[in-house]
């Protein structure tokens, strides 16, 4: 996959700007520039798992025991989608980028 340095100017970029390779979230720490984070609140949650089927960057956490215990703050972007989707509304967006990260525990 083709990394652009910092220093790279417009015409070094893809046409139109666009991403040749898809699904390549994952290799690309966001958290330098969230401007929001997801919370979840455990008591209410019912581990659908709606929010980590609709979560476009696999960043809803999910132990063995298939229920949901957090985010991936590397990964997260604050897209809000996971709030949407919850049926129970047991995700909310707050503002700030700092999130603890679920992976750790
Ligand atoms: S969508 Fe809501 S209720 Fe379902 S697993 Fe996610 S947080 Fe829990
Ligand atoms: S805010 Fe967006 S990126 Fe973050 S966990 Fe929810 S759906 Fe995924």
């Amino acid at each position: 996959m083709k990394v652009y340095p910092p220093d790279a100017k417009w015409r070094d970029m893809a046409p139109g700007g666009i991403i040749p390779q898809a699904g390549n979230a994952e290799e690309y720490d966001v958290s330098g520039w969230r401007s929001s984070h997801p919370e979840h609140d455990s008591e209410c949650c019912i581990h659908c798992l709606f929010c980590w089927i609709y979560c476009p960057d696999n960043a809803i956490v999910v132990n063995e025991e298939k229920k949901v215990v957090g985010f991936d703050a590397q990964h997260c972007k604050a897209c809000g989608i996971c709030a949407q989707v919850c049926p129970k509304s047991c995700i909310s967006m707050k503002p700030g980028g700092e999130m603890a990260d679920a992976r750790q525990k």
